[in-house]
């Protein structure tokens, strides 16, 4: 007798949709088809079942701020169907630079956390002799800022330091997720628009025009070409960085790129309504490119979708526009957005699984994630995708509930989520169960 049987539900492969059950046993699919007696029947008659997210960009800011924190940022994983998360390396304090920072992180995920997770490291300016080990610590891999945020605890890697880290990176096998903006460029408008005495969520548009993204992105190529570390490319926003990186993999260049739920669903006249709270860097664009980026997901030149879920107090969210916090909590609504949004212009159930699920867990190193087959863990979300409901504050789970999203209407709901066979939300949920996840060979 088997563990859990999941029967009845639309299964999504990476081959199509199949009707039939999923098997489970020891925390992983045992087989996909015909359902076996198990200890829990579950009927899921007329719902889509698909395999846990693993959203490679959130940032839970623990241990040192209130921002978030493993407890809270894992529980609104889950309850969005998302099974793994990759934290980033800035916004904790310490920042997670060297291998005693990476053990504080660890200390404080381990037995709060509701989900599994993995860990980015950070290079920065300049822990180039720290690099070897954080890749031997357990890190996914190493992200890096080209834009200067002024963090001091998080410094960018400016081009020397970006274009040796990737030289390490390269002799190692080892990712590099780089924020690709223009920082000197960036920073000399701001100064302009501020003695202007502009205040107003059109100046930080203006502050991050298109150009400030998608030079970053071709230096970076750039640097991805000449030293063979491969670049994974964080929140692009715009059609010109997608076609960049598509060229660049049509070369032979090993560079991959994330869009985030908030660039495909809201848009640069949802920022001037709604100000400080939709915040971002890179900025929300306008419909046009918006619309276009939504092409070219459809085409298959985006590689992962995530959340780049950047909590904060809600006081962080409210004031100057060069003040407040630039950032967008979304960790569980990356899959609602999508099923509302995507579902609705073409996107397809496997596709959808593929940007979500199967393709970041290949990118993370953790080929035992993101997808429903025998031998995976089984991490399973289980939606009904026709059910109705609009966002309202009570239904957040992180921290501080703010969100640009509230009031929207979404079509799609996570009903249950299994983590490696066991609930962690809806019915029977349990709770701490996340496990530390480090690259496994494919
Ligand atoms: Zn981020």
């Amino acid at each position: 007798m088997i563990d859990l049987c999941i029967r009845g539900a639309a299964v999504v492969t990476a081959g199509g949709v199949q009707q039939g059950a999923v098997n489970v046993a020891g925390g992983k699919i045992v087989s996909l088809g015909e359902a076996l007696p198990a200890r829990e029947t579950v009927d899921a008659t007329g719902k889509v079942l698909l395999p846990g997210l693993v959203d490679l960009h959130v940032h839970f800011s623990e241990p040192g701020r209130d921002w978030e924190g493993w407890d809270t940022g894992t529980r609104s994983a889950a309850a969005g169907g998302v099974t793994t998360v990759v934290d980033m390396p800035l916004n904790a304090i310490p920042a997670t630079t060297d291998a005693a920072a990476l053990a504080l992180k660890l200390a404080a995920a381990q037995g709060q956390a509701h989900v599994d997770y993995a860990l980015w490291g950070g290079l920065v300016r300049d822990n180039r002799a720290q690099v070897a080990e954080l890749l031997g610590g357990g890190v996914i891999g190493l992200k890096a800022f080209m834009y200067d945020t002024t963090d001091p605890t998080f410094p960018p890697a400016p081009d020397g330091i970006l274009y040796t880290g990737m030289q390490q990176l390269a002799a190692r096998g080892g990712l590099l997720s780089v924020h690709a903006e223009n920082s000197d460029l960036i920073h000399t408008l701001v100064a302009d628009l501020r003695s202007a005495g502009r205040h107003d969520p059109q100046a930080w548009l203006e502050a991050h025009p298109p150009v400030t993204e998608v030079e970053a992105v071709a230096r970076a190529i750039r640097f991805a070409s000449e030293t063979g570390c491969r670049l994974h490319i964080v929140h692009v926003s715009l059609p010109a960085s997608v076609r960049l990186v598509s060229q660049a993999k049509a070369s032979g260049v090993r560079v991959t790129c994330e869009v985030c739920a908030h660039h495909l669903t809201l848009n640069a006249d949802d920022f001037r309504r709604i100000g400080p709270a939709a915040k971002c860097a890179p900025p929300l664009r306008e419909k046009a490119d918006v619309d276009e980026l939504w092409a070219l997901l459809l085409a298959g030149e985006i590689d992962t979708v995530a959340s780049d879920h950047s909590p904060c107090t809600e006081a962080m969210k409210e004031g100057d526009i060069w003040q407040t916090w630039g950032g967008i909590n979304g960790v569980q609504l990356t899959l609602p957005l999508l099923l509302t949004e995507g579902l609705g212009r073409g996107l397809s159930w496997p596709q959808l699984a593929g940007l979500c699920c199967t393709r970041p867990a290949e990118l993370a190193g953790l080929p035992h994630k993101g997808q429903l087959a025998a031998g995976a863990d089984a991490d399973l979300v289980l939606v009904d995708p026709a059910e109705r409901w609009t966002l309202q504050r009570a239904d957040l789970l992180t921290r501080h509930p703010w969100s640009p999203f509230l009031g929207r209407e979404f079509t799609g709901r996570v009903e249950r989520v299994w983590l490696r066979g066991e609930a962690v939300h809806g019915a029977g949920a349990v709770q701490g169960r996340g496990r530390w996840q480090t690259v496994q060979e494919a």
